[in-house]
């Protein structure tokens, strides 16, 4: 998936993602990304986000929408990322080891964060100062 999200000088914030799926997928799969709330979601109220990885396991978690909510409620970006993650961590322990899933968040003050269950997770940040500045993500494992 590729998932971008941004912000403008007033302060608007938009998103979005596109993605191919996943390799060897059933014929009719839907994933993630192409379901609001679940790859992505953004509330200009609050601030946006997206993801990356098994599909499945961020549709059973809303996974967007409920990073966007932790944020809301008054989570930094990179907690509501971690603690989208840790649902599914803590759901599924024992698949969560064996595959990605990734999220990154920007809030209404522009602050941008990310986390994923597996290291090798980078984003990438465009703004006054940084024009390509590569951010390598934390992860749980
Ligand atoms: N999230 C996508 C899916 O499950 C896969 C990807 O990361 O591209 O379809």
């Amino acid at each position: 998936t590729i998932g971008m999200l941004a912000i403008d000088a007033k302060g608007n914030i938009s998103g979005a993602c596109t993605t191919s799926g996943m390799a060897y997928k059933l014929h009719g799969r839907i994933g993630d990304s192409p379901i609001i709330g679940a790859g992505l979601y953004v509330d200009n109220e609050v601030g946006g986000a997206t993801s990356t990885g098994v599909g499945e396991e961020v549709v059973r978690n809303v996974g967007s929408f409920l990073v966007v909510e932790l944020m809301r409620q008054g989570y930094t970006p990179e907690a509501a990322c971690k603690e989208a993650v840790m649902r599914i961590i803590k759901k599924k322990p024992e698949i969560a080891k064996n595959i990605q899933v990734g999220f990154l968040a920007i809030n209404k003050k522009g602050e941008y964060g990310a986390y994923a269950i597996q290291q090798g997770f980078s984003y990438a940040v465009c703004n006054a100062e940084k024009q390509d500045l590569l951010i390598k993500g934390k992860s749980y494992y």
